[in-house]
């Protein structure tokens, strides 16, 4: 099968129907032994300091991988995209657009996910069927997404992590599927996490130190339950169709989809507090203004460049938040005791 880079979530079932294995360019370079090696290759080539490296290191990525064919997200994703193709193209890469529609509109996806399909050489019926295929695997991913809320059984690295590779599968849908359920019967058989743990959410751009800050807020005795984009790439409204399921995706969209979806999920999970990631020069960075606003409970805004580590400033921060929390829920506890089981110190 002929690689075919991705600079973030695409319709994945398309990219399949055309035989094509996707590589989520991102996951290539967070996964590298090295990561900084490779954002050096695009600081080497002349892309500003002051650039975000996601970037970057995508760049790096496809000239240390020799990737050919790479899907640029030019609309819905990142506007640094539109050069950075351009920036692929000029080393003879066959770097091709693929624009989201500005708005959730079943129709507009229609007609994206068709021109798509023709750019790629297959056809919309083919890559419905390819949706088929996938469900059971989604369904997977999204039933250890549930067994972290719910039952309280796996970390939030281990959510993270899962979730944020249903973009690419991990380049092989089947072994992803036998893997991952692997994991599910190993996280059914454990204890669950204390109930006294502080819940939280992480929204946002995932982390470039993702490895390092979900283990270290469990050594705090709390735990990520809800991550927001790592769950939209596992489709969590898959609806009827393919495009009603990237409709109801909602990290391409205005940032009030994004809301609602977070929001909601806020409530179900019991969630006591926010870490929003921001990664340095990202226009996203400026949305902390609009969650602060429509986010009720506290939140903590943390932000990152090539740093694939925490460093100590980052982890007195979130000790600080946790801290925070702490004492926010013994005060309330105190205030009107509250006895849920499973929830007993999150609950608003
Ligand atoms: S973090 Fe922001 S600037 Fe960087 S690739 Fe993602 S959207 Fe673009």
């Amino acid at each position: 099968m002929q690689k075919i880079g991705i600079t973030t979530t695409v319709p994945v079932e398309v990219l399949i129907a055309a035989s094509y294995q996707a590589i989520d360019l991102n996951n290539v370079l967070v996964s590298d032994p090295d990561p900084a090696r490779l954002i050096t290759i695009a600081e080497r080539t002349g892309f500003p300091l002051n650039c975000c490296s996601w970037i970057k290191g995508i760049y790096g990525v496809c000239l240390d991988r020799g990737i050919q064919d790479v899907i640029c997200v030019t609309s819905g994703d990142c506007s640094n995209t539109v050069m950075l193709m351009e920036t692929l193209k000029l080393k003879g890469l066959n770097a091709m657009p693929f624009a989201y529609p500005d708005r959730p509109d079943k129709e507009q996806m229609n007609y994206t996910l068709q021109k798509l399909a023709a750019m790629l050489g297959t056809t919309l019926k083919a890559a419905e069927k390819v949706r088929k295929e996938l469900q059971p695997v989604r369904d997977l991913a999204l039933k250890l997404d549930e067994m972290t809320w719910k039952d309280n059984k796996v970390s939030g690295w281990e959510n993270h992590l899962w979730l944020v590779s249903a973009s690419d599968f991990n380049g092989d849908k089947g072994k992803y599927e036998e893997d991952l359920q692997k994991l599910i019967d190993v996280c059914q058989a454990r204890k669950p996490y204390p109930e006294g743990e502080i819940r939280l959410a992480y929204i946002g751009v995932p982390a470039v130190y993702a490895k390092e800050i979900y283990p270290f807020i469990e050594k705090q005795g709390a735990r990520v339950v809800f991550n927001e984009v790592q769950r939209q790439f596992a489709m969590p409204e898959p609806g009827e169709s393919l495009d009603e399921q990237y409709t109801n995706y909602t990290y391409p969209y205005s940032i009030q989809e994004r809301i609602r979806d977070i929001k909601a999920q806020l409530t179900q999970r019991h969630i006591a507090g926010v870490i929003h990631y921001v990664q340095a020069f990202c226009h996203r960075g400026i949305g902390d203004v609009v969650f602060r606003d429509a986010i009720t409970l506290p939140i903590l805004t943390l932000e990152g460049n090539a740093d694939f580590f925490l460093n100590t400033h980052v982890k007195t921060r979130i000790e600080a938040f946790l801290d925070m929390i702490q004492r926010r829920n013994i005060i309330r506890a105190e205030r009107k005791p509250v006895s849920t089981p499973g929830f007993p110190l999150s609950r608003e």
